[in-house]
C-alpha cells in the first residue's frame, strides 16, 4: 500500500480535535487518511512539499444536474419558464444514453478542475436503464467520488400517457444499479434516489418512492417548488406524520418556505441543500441559507445546474456566505436593533457548508467532509503564493474569502491524484477527444430540439 506524506504550509482539517495547523502534515496510506498533526515523524514511499500551499478537505457539491454539461451557459438569460420549455420539454428528450456519458464525464472532471472532490448527481434525465449505466460510467471514468442519485425524465407522460407527477419511480432500474454495480455503500460511486417528492408528484408516488428508497437503504432527495404550484400542498409536513420524512430525505432549494416549513425539515431530521447562485438567478423567494441555520439546521450547497452559472463550488460557497451575512444584517435592522458588533455568519461556517455538511446530507460524513484519519484521502491543496492568494494569514479566511477555482494545484481523490500542478491528470489527448465529444452532443441536441441560442453570434 503506497504511502505519501504531505508537508503543508497550512493544514485545514475540518476536524475539531485536530484544527488548523500552520506547518502540520498529513499521511495518506492507501485510499485513506493514516495521521494529521503539527509533525508525524513518518516516513513514506512519496514525500509531497505543500509548503507554500493550503491543505484542505476537497469541496462536496451537494446538487448538481450533470447530464446538462453539453448546454453550458444557455440559460443565463432565461427565467423559470424557459428553463421547462426548452429543457425537460424539448432538448432533454433528445438525449440518448452517450449525451449523458460524454456530459457526466467532463462536467465531473470541471468538478475536480476546480477543487470539488464528491458530487451528488441529480440524474433526472433517465428514460432507460442504458441511459443510468451511462451516466454512471462518466462518474467513474472521471475519477471523482460521487453519489448518482437516479432520477426520472419530466415529460415522461408524453411516453405513457400518465403524467409525471403520477408516475412512481421505476423499481427496476433501481434494483437493477443497488443489486449490480452500485451495491456497495463503500465503493467511489454510490447510489440515491432523486424522487419527486410532494412538490412534483401525486401522494402516492411520493409513498412509493419513500417506501422503495427504504427498502433499499437508499437517502432520496426532492426539489421542492413555488408553493401555489404544488402537487401535494404542505407535502413535506404530511410526509413527517405518515412517519415518511427523515435524516434519510434530503430537499433542494426551499426558497419559499417560512419558519413553520423549517422547522418540519429541522424536527424530523432531513437535510436542505440550497442552490444560492441559480435561487438568485430566478427564485421569487429568499435562498435558506441563513434562515435554515437560525432553526438549527446544517446547510448543505450545490451548483444545480450550469446552463445558468458557474459550476465552481468556490464561487457557490463564497455567494452563499455573503447572501447568509446580508440577511442577518438586515433581519437586525428590520428588528430594530443596534448594528450587530460582530460578524453573524462566521467564515469557516460556509467552509463547513461546503463540505461536511454535504457529507451528512447523503451519510458520506464517516468518509469524507474532513481530513480526519481513517476517513479516505479526498483532499485539495490550493497555491498560497498565488498573486490573488498572498499573503495567507487566516488559512480559512483564504480559502471561503479569497481563492477560486484557479488556485487549485492539486486534488486528491480517494488516495489517486487527479490534478496536479494545476493540470489534470486525466491526460491531454484524451481530454481533446472528450471534449470534441462534448461539443458534438450538445450541437446535436440543439440541432435535434430545432433550439438556438438567440444572441449568439453567426
Ligand atoms: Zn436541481
Amino acid at each position: 500500500m503506497k504511502s505519501t506524506l504531505i508537508k503543508c504550509g497550512w493544514l485545514v482539517t475540518l476536524d475539531p480535535d485536530i484544527g488548523d495547523l500552520k506547518g502540520g502534515e498529513l499521511l495518506i496510506a492507501g485510499n485513506a487518511i493514516k495521521a494529521a498533526g503539527r509533525s508525524l515523524n513518518a516516513t513514506a514511499d512519496e514525500t509531497i512539499d505543500a509548503s507554500d500551499k493550503i491543505v484542505m478537505p476537497g469541496l462536496v457539491n451537494a446538487h448538481m444536474h450533470t447530464w446538462e454539461t453539453a448546454l453550458r451557459g444557455i440559460a443565463v438569460e432565461w427565467m423559470s419558464a424557459d428553463y421547462f420549455k426548452n429543457v425537460h420539454s424539448n432538448l432533454a428528450t433528445r438525449y440518448k444514453p452517450e449525451d449523458n456519458y460524454i456530459a457526466n464525464l467532463m462536467g465531473a472532471l470541471a468538478q475536480i478542475d476546480a477543487g470539488c472532490t464528491t458530487l451528488v448527481d441529480w440524474c433526472h434525465n433517465i428514460t432507460s436503464i442504458e441511459h443510468a449505466e451511462r451516466a454512471v460510467d462518466g462518474l467513474i471514468d472521471s475519477g471523482i467520488r460521487a453519489v448518482f442519485a437516479h432520477g426520472t425524465a419530466k415529460p415522461i407522460g408524453l411516453e405513457t400517457g400518465t403524467p409525471f407527477t403520477h408516475v412512481p419511480h421505476p423499481r427496476e432500474r433501481v434494483e437493477a444499479l443497488r443489486k449490480g454495480r452500485l451495491a456497495s455503500d463503500d465503493a467511489r460511486v454510490t447510489l440515491a434516489m432523486a424522487i419527486l417528492g410532494p412538490d412534483w408528484g401525486a401522494w402516492e408516488v411520493v409513498e412509493h418512492d419513500i417506501r422503495m428508497a427504504r427498502e433499499f437503504g437508499l437517502v432520496s432527495s426532492s426539489h421542492t417548488r413555488r408553493r401555489e404550484d404544488c402537487v401535494v400542498p404542505d407535502g413535506y409536513a404530511k410526509m413527517a406524520k405518515a412517519g415518511l420524512l427523515g435524516p434519510d430525505h434530503n430537499l433542494v432549494h426551499g426558497t419559499s418556505y417560512d419558519t413553520a416549513d423549517l422547522r418540519v425539515v429541522v424536527d424530523n431530521g432531513a437535510t436542505l441543500t440550497s442552490t444560492v447562485l441559480v435561487e438568485l438567478h430566478h427564485h421569487i423567494g429568499d435562498a435558506m441559507v441563513a434562515a435554515y441555520r437560525e432553526q438549527g439546521g446544517a446547510p448543505s450547497l450545490g451548483i444545480d445546474v450550469e446552463l445558468y452559472c458557474s459550476g465552481q463550488m468556490f464561487r457557490e460557497m463564497q455567494a452563499a456566505l455573503l447572501f447568509a451575512r446580508g440577511k442577518e444584517v438586515r433581519n437586525n435592522a428590520l428588528r430594530g436593533n443596534s448594528p450587530l458588533k460582530t460578524n453573524p455568519v462566521r467564515s469557516r461556517e460556509a467552509l463547513e457548508w461546503a463540505t461536511i455538511n454535504g457529507a451528512k446530507a447523503f451519510k458520506l460524513d464517516g468518509k469524507i467532509g474532513t481530513l480526519t484519519p481513517g476517513k479516505k484521502a479526498d483532499i485539495v491543496m490550493l497555491n498560497a503564493d498565488d498573486v490573488n492568494m498572498a499573503p495567507v494569514y487566516d488559512p480559512v479566511y483564504s480559502i471561503v474569502e479569497i481563492a477560486g477555482a484557479g488556485n487549485v494545484d492539486t486534488v486528491i481523490i480517494d488516495g489517486v491524484i487527479r490534478k496536479r500542478n494545476g493540470k489534470l491528470t486525466f491526460g491531454e489527448a484524451e481530454y481533446r477527444r472528450r471534449l470534441n465529444e462534448l461539443k458534438e452532443s450538445g450541437a446535436r441536441i440543439m440541432r435535434d430540439g430545432n433550439y438556438k441560442v438567440a444572441s449568439a453570434p453567426h
